[in-house]
């Protein structure tokens, strides 16, 4: 018998009806003779909500005491779907991260999977049992319990399913694929038939939170078949491919945007060697992750540099970079936190020019002032007013002619 791994996320299980509903597209798939492991995440807003619990308690409560807290929020969801299956007839056993041996390292809230030990999965499937898993949490070799970051049932159920061999995983979420951008912000977006590991990976890490980053990384390593499809809806999603099974050849894929940035300006920064290596060296020091970077053309002997990050990391960005000022000159730091950043993904722009006049142009002509951009092979991104998001990814999306159906 094969087995399937199906993800469903929290939208899907958000109430009791849909949970049960869940339960039906659970049984259709062992009717049709598969052996089936689940892998769900918590009710709909409910890490949210563990999450504003705990900050009515502390500004930065314990990050060991955070974790568990919201492993907590998968813990109900498993157990009510297993509740839903047994109503329908059927066996099922709900384990969380710690009764599977869901293995992680000790990094809380962005733990990752170490090893996963299939014994207990395998001796309940064999029971006829279906077994659902709880998502986006593990525990660490002192059994101390971990979660994965924001989003990352998806990364669980891809490493459950390269751990068993499984046929395949299938992340069943609230719309009916990928799309050629987020559908909730433009409304002719295209679903897309196939993607390649490529394209998701760097779609997933500017904004387009269908998937988890780690779970594409983990599909395109270790050669799980993956794909996304709706709980609502039949049909076949989008499935994720390597670049040589591309049926559809097409120069852009999407758009997307992320909102969640910060750009710090270092006015009149000291223009020698050396310079950039102290500020940078200290901010990553502090784990803090940069993303963009300019620097312009020196003169009398000073710069301007800027650079952004995270926004919840602009704070601790800025202590790091007072404390560098005692060691190097900067006449003013400048922070905005009012900045998106949109970017174009696409494997085809590798063979293509004049990609990037094309969302230059897009912006210029919405009257969109570009105020950082980078690019690399597959992508090109500009930093612009966080006000002007949806109208950029908009604007940019029909300039790239994305929602017309390809023939
Ligand atoms: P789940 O709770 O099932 O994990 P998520 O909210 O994490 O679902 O991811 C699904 C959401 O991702 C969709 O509702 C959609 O708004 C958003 N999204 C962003 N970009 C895209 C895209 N390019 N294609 C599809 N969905 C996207
Ligand atoms: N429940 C977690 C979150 O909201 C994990 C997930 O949904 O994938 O981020
Ligand atoms: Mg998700």
């Amino acid at each position: 018998m094969t087995v399937i791994v199906k993800k469903f996320g929290g939208t899907s299980v958000g109430d009791t009806t849909k949970i049960k509903n869940v339960a039906k597209r659970i049984i259709r798939t062992i009717e049709l003779g598969h052996q089936v492991v689940v892998v769900v995440s918590a009710m709909g807003g409910s890490t949210d909500r563990l999450i504003a619990l705990a900050e009515e308690i502390s500004i930065s409560p314990p990050e060991r005491e955070l974790d568990v807290l919201l492993s907590t929020g998968e813990q109900v969801s498993i157990a009510l779907l297993a509740m839903a299956v047994s109503e329908l007839g059927y066996e099922a056993i709900s384990l969380t991260g710690n009764q599977v041996g869901i293995l992680t390292d000790g990094f809380y809230s962005n733990a990752r999977i170490v090893s996963i030990n299939n014994a207990r999965i395998l001796t309940e499937l064999d029971l006829g049992k279906v077994v659902i898993l709880a998502g986006f949490q593990g525990v660490t070799i002192d059994d101390e319990i971990t979660t994965l970051g924001r989003g990352a049932s998806d990364t669980t159920a891809v490493a459950v399913a390269a751990s068993l061999g499984a046929e395949r995983c299938e992340i069943y979420t609230d719309v009916d694929g990928i799309f050629t951008a987020d559908p909730r912000i433009v409304k002719n977006a295209r679903k897309l038939n196939q993607i390649t590991h490529e394209e998701m990976l760097e779609m997933a890490g500017l904004g387009a939170k269908v998937l988890h980053s780690r779970s594409v990384e983990l599909a395109q390593k270790f050669e799980v078949p993956l794909a996304v499809r709706s709980s609502f809806h039949q049909g076949e999603g989008t499935i994720i491919v390597k670049e040589s099974e591309m049926m559809e050849r097409v120069v852009v894929s999407g758009v997307t945007s992320n909102t969640d940035q910060a750009k710090i300006s270092l006015i009149g920064i000291e223009d020698k060697p050396g310079v950039a290596a102290k500020v940078f060296q200290a901010v990553a020091e502090q784990k803090i992750n940069i993303d963009m970077i300019i620097q312009n053309i020196g003169h009398d002997g000073t710069a301007d540099l800027s650079f952004t990050v995270s926004e919840k990391d602009l704070s601790s960005t800025v202590d790091i970079i007072e404390k560098v000022r005692r060691q190097i000159k900067i006449a003013t730091v400048e922070t905005d936190s009012n900045i998106s950043k949109v970017s174009v993904v696409g494997i085809g722009m590798v063979s293509h020019v004049g990609i990037a006049a094309k969302m230059f142009s897009a912006l210029a002509i919405e009257n969109i002032n570009i105020q950082m951009i980078s690019t690399s092979e597959i992508k090109i991104s500009c930093v612009i007013n966080q006000l002007q998001t949806e109208k950029a990814v908009q604007v940019v999306h029909d300039s790239f002619d994305l929602g017309r159906s390809v023939s």
